[in-house]
Parts: structure tokens; C-alpha cells; sequence
């Protein structure tokens, strides 16, 4: 058995912040990930991070109150407003420590960073590092835990890379470690911990055309959800307006935010007909622009039935070279097209898991000792619908508050706890995969991931309708039974990949059906949840928080209320 004071799962922006934080405050820590942590996928993240600067000055000061109720008001309301004005409160002072760190922020003529406008501000509040703002901010926290290892006066931050975290161990209600299995040798082991940090980024990959990184299945978050701990507004899925025909890789917000302009199979800048995004047009909030250009499509201004164009010419070379260079780089090398010359074939996609572990302002979760933290946690600051660039604020203000309040409760604690429960869950977890790698059944992962990828696609997406998420129910239930057959391609032990991607579609199963049941039981439309059947926002039915518990039973919904601050719903106009 393994032991560390505290361990992170998860090596993304909001598991590196946790663990310098616990570093930080003297606490021996671990950071556990599945992948090399520059390998996460905060590192993809491209157009930038949001806080209230001010850097672009235009007779008007930006403040944490107004990105507050920007970002409570992009949420549709449904945002606990304790947790944004954490967040936006937080946010200057993380941006400046990044950058005293070594982020090589894009910069103003007079040297400040830089800030491009992004949907739901109307003016620059994002903070950026030309389009590759996730790969500076990750590579900046790695240099930071290298830093660590070098230096005598702080202690080490172990990191275990290429081992997934198969379970969460509880006992008497008290996080006391997980299980854990090395990828390469193929060896299971227990890990005890004072306190655990889930940070295990968000759950893209249920859905076929999504922008995230094949990594992202949402097993991090289902092992949680398995042991008990509540998952919060899993159906609030949000799709990003512009991702690559066909391959669905992002093409940042940013290309807006620079002024790039969508347009139909006319020509027209098409937003404009439509009464919710006419007046902010490009720079609407993505949940309105998203379904904008799915209603252009039907009503025949698409191309092929299927997409539209992002239109970057008129920005000129210099601006793209400047500001857009890798979006330039995957439009060449993916679909052959220059937006310096010619227009982006774009259609929406799944992006970003407003969902995920509930927790509250200060990370914490209902089980003493666990913390949640990032994309898989859901604080929430991002409620129906989140803001672009507030997510990679969210990973480092609610990483390191995580990380303080995990060191306090470690200090506090009389000794180590849990070693039979860690053992018996060890033997447990051995068990299933032996069952599993003995297997006759006929089942193959591939078979069943596409079908699910299939069933979310084109049953739960941004348009929803009582009629089709029952279907998709019925076959996600029907999914869930044909994975107890499933036969792996391989058994050996040694980077068995086809163990460890049966293990994580169990964990991607069992969230999408999370999903599709609070989507079903949700009548109202807010935020990126729209419902055709019920397409008003209720909010004296809805203004609350899903919670969906994993049963022996099967899955069990409630709910519980949003903190409504000084920010009082009101109708979204714009
Ligand atoms: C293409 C793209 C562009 C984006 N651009 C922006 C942007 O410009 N601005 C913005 O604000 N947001 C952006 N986002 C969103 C933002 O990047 C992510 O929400 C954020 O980076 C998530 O960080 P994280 O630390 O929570 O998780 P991740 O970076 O996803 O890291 C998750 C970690 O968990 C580990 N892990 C998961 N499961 C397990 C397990 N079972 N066992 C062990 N380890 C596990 C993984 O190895 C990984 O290290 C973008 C997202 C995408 C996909």
C-alpha cells in the first residue's frame, strides 16, 4: 500500500494548481494521472482566460462585479452566485501569479496582457496567449512541480503518470484513498491518503463530434459517482458554435473575438436575423449562437445540409499570423483550407461539461476528505451555460482553493485510516478485471462506444425533445446491458489498452446516463439545455441543481436549490 498525505487525481491545470497549493502549505503530495500531465487536455485549450483587468481601457473599468453577473447572467441563472464571486473575486490575482510564474501572455503595445473580447462580456476580458493559451498555462504549473523537485527547501510533488484511478475508497463516510492501476506493468495498487482531489477533467468523449481529447470519457468522474458521491447538472452539456467540419476540432472563440464573422450559404452575417443574437452577433453566448446556425441550417442557409462559414479574410495576414497561427496550422493540415484566403467550413459540436462532482465553493464534497476541482467538478460557477475563457479560470482559482482547504483538514487529522477497507476494495478491483479478461462474451468495445457516441449525438444534443431522449434512455440502458458481455482484444498484462478503455466506457456509460435522465426530467429550457417541448425557462419549477446518485438500484434523481446572491433572475434578453 501507497501512502501520501494528500493525492490528486488528475495532472490538467486544476490538478497541477491543487497539488502546488498542498506543496505550497507543507503537505506531501502525489498527483496521479492517466496520461504524462502536459498531455491533459487543458493543454488543447486555445482562445484564453477571462479576468477583469481592465488592460483595454475604453471609458469604462472592468470589475469582478461585472464579470459576475456576466457569468451569472451567461448562466441562465442557474450559477450558485456565492461560488462566481469567488471566482471572478479571485481572478486577477491568479492571472498575475501566472504570469509572475513565467506565462508568456500576448501583450498591449504597452506591455500589460493583453485581453481579446469573448461572448457575454461585449469588450476584452480575455486574457490571452495568441490561440495556445492552455499548452502556456499547463507548460507554466509543470515548470513549477519541476522547480519543486529540484529545490531542497520544498519538498518533492510525486507524480504517478499512465496509472488510472479505478476506485474511490470511503469509509464511515471519510475519503481514506483510491485503487489505482499501473498501465504499464498492469499491477493494481491501494493508495491511502489524509485527503483525495479529484480533478480528472470533463466527459467529452460520450459524444461523438466533440472538440475534446479522446481521453476525455468521464470515467474520473464516474468513479466518484460509483462510490456514492452526487453528480450535479449532468445534463447541461454545452456545444461549441465553431468546430472544423467533419473533424470537430475546435476553432476558438477567439476567431470571433477577433472580429471573424459567420456566414451562410448567401453570404449574410446570419445572426443578425435572429432576435437573441442580433445585437452582440459573433459574441453572443455560445448556447445561443450554437443553436443560431443549427435553425440557419434547417432553414436551408447551409452548406450541404450540414455547416456554415467562419470567415477570417478580412482580418488580413498579419492579424492571423499574429493572433490565430495554430488555427491557421489545423485548418491547412486538416481540411486544406487557408482562412487567410478562403472561408472555414464550421458546424457546432460538443465542447465543455458544465456538470460534474457537486461540490461546494470551497471544493468540498459530501464525503469528508474529497475534494473536486476543475472540468469534473461542479462548483457551479458555469451553471446552464458557461462563458468562453471561464473555464481555465475556474481550474486554477478553484484548484488552489481546493488544494488550501484539502492542507487544512489534513493538519487536523490524528493518524492514517482505512487499511482493511483499502484492502478489500483492492481485491474487489482485481477481481472485476480478472471477470473481465475472462470474458466469453461477444461484445466489442468498438461496437458499443460508436453506438453511444451515435445515441448522444444525434438524440441528446442541442436541440431536445421528450420522444427522443426516451429512445436515447432506452438505448444507453440497452448499451449499459450489452457492456456486462463485453470480450477484451487482449488480456495480457502489460499497457493493456483494451482493459483500460473498457474500463473508462463503463465510466462513460453510466454518465451518459446521467445525462439523458435530468435532460428528460428537466422541462424547461435554460441555458444550453433546450428543450423544443418545453422551450420557455421555468423558473419556478427549474431554477434548481439536478442531482443524480448511482444506486445498486439504478440511478436516483433529486434536487437541490441554487444560491441566488445579489444577482435576481430575470428573463435573458439581449
Ligand atoms: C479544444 C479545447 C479548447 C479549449 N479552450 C478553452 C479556452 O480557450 N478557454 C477556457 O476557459 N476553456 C477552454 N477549454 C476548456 C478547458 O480547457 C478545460 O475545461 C480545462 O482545461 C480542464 O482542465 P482540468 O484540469 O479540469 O482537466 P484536464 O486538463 O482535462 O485534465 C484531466 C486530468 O485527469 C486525468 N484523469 C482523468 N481520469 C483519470 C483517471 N481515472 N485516473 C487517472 N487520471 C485521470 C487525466 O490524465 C488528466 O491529467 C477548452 C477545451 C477544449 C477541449
Amino acid at each position: 500500500m501507497i501512502y501520501h498525505d494528500a493525492i490528486v487525481i488528475g495532472g490538467g491545470l486544476a490538478g497541477l494548481r491543487a497539488a502546488i497549493e498542498l506543496n505550497r502549505h507543507n503537505i506531501k503530495v502525489a498527483v496521479i494521472s492517466k496520461v504524462h500531465p502536459i498531455r491533459s487536455h487543458s493543454v488543447a485549450a486555445q482562445g484564453g482566460i477571462n479576468a477583469p483587468l481592465g488592460n483595454h481601457f475604453r471609458g469604462v473599468y472592468d470589475t469582478w462585479e461585472k464579470h459576475a453577473f456576466d457569468t451569472v447572467k451567461g448562466s441562465d441563472y442557474l450559477a450558485d452566485q456565492d461560488a462566481v464571486i469567488r471566482m471572478t473575486r479571485d481572478a486577477a490575482e491568479r492571472i498575475y501569479e501566472m504570469e509572475h510564474w513565467g506565462c508568456p501572455f500576448s501583450r498591449t503595445t504597452e506591455g500589460k496582457i493583453a485581453q481579446r473580447p469573448f461572448g457575454g462580456a461585449g469588450f476584452p476580458r480575455t486574457c490571452f496567449v495568441a490561440d495556445t493559451t492552455g499548452h502556456a498555462l499547463l507548460h507554466t504549473l509543470y515548470q513549477q512541480i519541476i522547480k519543486f523537485k529540484q529545490a531542497a527547501e520544498r519538498k518533492e510533488i510525486v507524480i504517478y503518470e499512465e496509472w488510472l484511478v479505478t476506485d474511490l475508497v470511503i469509509e464511515d463516510g471519510v475519503c481514506v484513498g483510491v485503487i489505482a492501476l499501473d498501465i504499464v506493468s498492469g499491477r493494481l495498487e491501494s493508495f491511502q491518503a489524509g485527503a483525495v482531489i479529484f480533478a480528472t477533467g470533463g466527459a467529452g468523449r460520450i459524444y461523438g463530434k466533440s472538440t475534446n481529447a479522446v481521453i476525455n470519457t468521464g470515467m474520473g468522474i464516474a468513479v466518484p459517482y460509483w462510490a456514492g458521491v452526487p453528480l450535479k447538472d449532468m445534463e447541461f452539456i454545452q456545444f461549441h458554435p465553431t468546430t472544423l467540419l467533419g473533424k470537430n476540432i475546435l476553432m476558438t472563440e477567439g476567431c470571433r473575438g477577433e472580429g471573424g464573422y459567420l456566414l451562410n450559404n448567401k453570404g449574410e452575417r446570419f445572426l443578425e436575423k435572429y432576435n437573441d443574437s442580433k445585437k452582440d452577433m459573433e459574441i453572443a453566448p455560445r448556447d445561443i449562437i450554437a443553436r443560431n446556425i443549427v435553425r440557419e441550417i434547417m432553414a436551408g442557409g447551409g452548406f450541404d445540409n450540414r455547416y456554415v462559414h467562419l470567415d477570417l479574410r478580412h482580418l488580413g495576414e498579419e492579424k492571423i499570423m499574429q493572433r490565430l497561427p495554430a488555427i491557421r496550422d489545423i485548418c491547412k493540415e486538416f481540411v486544406s483550407v487557408d482562412p487567410i484566403t478562403d472561408p472555414i467550413p464550421i458546424q457546432p459540436g460538443q465542447h465543455y461539461t458544465m456538470g460534474g462532482i457537486d461540490c461546494n465553493t470551497e471544493g468540498e464534497t459530501v464525503v469528508k476528505g474529497l475534494y473536486a476541482a476543475g472540468e469534473a467538478a461542479c462548483v457551479s460557477v458555469h451553471g446552464a451555460n458557461r462563458l468562453g475563457g471561464n473555464s481555465l479560470l475556474d481550474t486554477i482559482v478553484f484548484g488552489a482553493i481546493a488544494g488550501s482547504n484539502a492542507a487544512q483538514y489534513i493538519q487536523g487529522l490524528a493518524g492514517k485510516k482505512g487499511e482493511n477497507t483499502l484492502c478489500d476494495t483492492l481485491k474487489r478491483a482485481e477481481q472485476r478485471i480478472n471477470t473481465l479478461g475472462k470474458s466469453s462474451g461477444n461484445e466489442s468495445y468498438a461496437g458499443i462506444k460508436g453506438a453511444l457516441n451515435n445515441v448522444m449525438d444525434d438524440k441528446v444534443g442541442i436541440f431536445r425533445e421528450a420522444p427522443t431522449l426516451n429512445e436515447a434512455f432506452r438505448e444507453v440502458k440497452t448499451l449499459q446491458e450489452r457492456y456486462k458481455k463485453i470480450k477484451l482484444n487482449y488480456t495480457g498484462k502489460r499497457v493493456n489498452l483494451s482493459l483500460v478503455w473498457a474500463l473508462e466506457l463503463k465510466g462513460s456509460l453510466d454518465l451518459a446516463e446521467a445525462i439523458v435522465a435530468g435532460a428528460l426530467a428537466r422541462k424547461e429550457s435554460r441555458g444550453s439545455h433546450f428543450r423544443t417541448d418545453f422551450s420557455k425557462r421555468d423558473d419556478a419549477q427549474w431554477l434548481k441543481h439536478t442531482l443524480a446518485y448511482y444506486t445498486p438500484d439504478g440511478l436516483r434523481l433529486d434536487y437541490k436549490p441554487v444560491n441566488i446572491g445579489p444577482f435576481e433572475p430575470k428573463e435573458r434578453k439581449y
